[in-house]
């Protein structure tokens, strides 16, 4: 890993260009959490599976700046674009890291419901650190660009690579697994979003005084469904720990969740933190009768169909 090497931006016929990169969002198909450690984060076991709702991320150098701006193809108020934006964040590390002067200009055209428990954020991280590496040809391997995505989120390092992976620690220690296996799922979002670290604190306040929890081991019945494609076991090893807490602060979900359970529906969960319901599916059909019962639900802000797994951040220009 050399940083001493001199790096120049991508051109494109004398121009400075800007480099496009899409980043999926994901679902957890297992999610096990335990009890804080001293520093305050929850060990975890997860598996994440990337699926087809992208977020895409345009970068391009400021030559004559040296500061990381952003842009939002739909401005909305829950996201800043200031240096609170993980994406901002992720530029100027990348800028640390390789020694980088120039400015960078983040333009994030979002499809990934904010708060929504699907690892938007992380997603534009993701892009971000992937665009960077193009866009000034720093040959960044992959272990380069993954230690930096942990110093950003616990869900970056998983988005740089996609498909589907066990992940340990924080959920940034991956192990990625093969499956053949396409999923079909039919997304709820809900109308408000829901906060990370106030669902574990939920999740904390409802373990409150019981033994400490450690988080499940290697969930093998999900890692034999995805191996031999078994749907059933595949539904039946779904699984949330932070389900209850996300339905305590977000009350509205229990009906989601009752009516994509009861539509005919392999299986739902909660996705991540939430508060997005994802409705596992037997295929495009069933797909489209749960997703017309479900935006019946008035709290159901719109609904998406989407397959996994689908690869990570991946340069698009
Ligand atoms: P996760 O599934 O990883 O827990 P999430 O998808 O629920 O995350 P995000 O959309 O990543 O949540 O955003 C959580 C909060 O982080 C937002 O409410 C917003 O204030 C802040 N934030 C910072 N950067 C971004 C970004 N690029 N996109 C969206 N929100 C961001």
């Amino acid at each position: 890993m050399s940083y001493l090497r001199a790096i120049h931006p991508k051109r494109s016929g004398g121009e400075l260009a800007g480099v496009q990169v899409c980043c999926p969002g994901k679902v957890n198909l297992f999610l096990s959490a335990g009890s804080p450690t001293s520093d305050g984060y929850h060990p975890l076991t997860t598996v994440f599976q990337a699926v087809n709702v992208h977020e895409t991320v345009i970068a391009s150098v400021r030559d004559h700046q040296t500061s990381v701006t952003m842009s939002l193809e739909s401005p909305n108020p829950s996201v800043p674009t200031d240096e609170s934006n993980l994406a901002v964040r992720a530029a100027l590390l990348f800028k640390k890291r390789y020694g980088i002067t120039q400015g960078v200009h983040l333009h994030v055209d979002k499809k990934i419901p904010a708060a929504g428990g699907m690892a938007g954020g992380s997603a534009d991280a993701a892009a971000t650190l992937r665009a960077c590496d193009a866009l000034f040809n720093s040959e960044a391997s992959l272990e380069d660009l993954e230690s930096l995505a942990r110093e950003l989120g616990a869900d970056v390092p998983f988005l740089l690579t996609g498909g589907v992976a066990l992940a340990e620690g924080r959920g940034d220690l991956i192990t990625p697994l093969t499956t053949d296996m396409e999923l079909t799922w039919v997304l709820a979002f809900q109308r408000e979003g829901l906060s990370t670290p106030a669902v574990f604190r939920e999740f904390d306040r409802l373990h409150d005084g019981r033994e400490e929890l450690t988080p499940a081991a290697m969930p093998e019945p999900l890692i034999k469904a995805l191996r031999e494609g078994d749907i059933d076991l595949l539904a039946d090893s779904l699984c949330n720990d932070l389900e209850q807490a996300a339905i305590n602060l977000h009350p509205d979900m229990a009906e989601t969740l009752r009516l994509a359970r009861s539509s005919g529906a392999l299986a739902a969960m909660v996705s991540g933190s939430g508060p997005t319901v994802a409705a596992l599916v037997t295929g495009p059909e069933q797909a489209r009768s749960v997703q017309t019962l479900l935006e019946t639900l008035p709290q159901v802000a719109g609904t998406m169909i989407v397959h996994g797994p689908v690869a990570g951040a991946h340069v698009e220009n």
